[in-house]
């Protein structure tokens, strides 16, 4: 069951601020509060769900289109294309995911170290 009192839940009714990387009607992507890389931009759709598999359960075809479009396009913002990056998304205890809003983590503007 969705958590509506999380923390990113509480940053996209406004209720805590963050650092607002680009936003428009379906997402949100803002700067990480503890950044892994020198850019770290978390991004997340405007919709109630705890991780990737319940995001496209529930989300229609066009949002989901709409969410990894976007995601590419912050690519672009971030001019890391050429350079690199990584994208992430953490899902469930295994997965080491913290905060249960699905998102993916961008990681780019250095080298990203081996996953383990
Ligand atoms: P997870 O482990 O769930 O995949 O990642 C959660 C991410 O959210 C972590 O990288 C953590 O630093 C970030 N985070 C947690 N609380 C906040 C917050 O209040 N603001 C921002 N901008 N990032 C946060």
């Amino acid at each position: 069951m969705y958590d509506k009192n999380n923390i990113f839940a509480k940053i996209l009714r406004n209720e805590i601020p963050c650092d607002k990387f680009f936003e428009d009607e379906i997402s949100l992507f803002f700067n990480d509060i503890n950044p892994q890389a020198r850019i770290h931009v978390l991004g997340i759709p405007k919709l109630d769900c705890i991780d990737f598999s319940d995001f496209i359960n529930k989300a229609e075809e066009k949002t989901v289109s709409s969410f990894f479009t976007n995601v590419n396009l912050v690519i672009d913002k971030l001019n890391v294309r050429k350079s690199g990056y990584r994208i992430i998304s953490n899902s469930g205890l295994d997965g080491g995911q913290e905060v249960p809003h699905f998102h993916i983590h961008i990681l780019a503007g250095e080298k990203i170290g081996a996953l383990r």
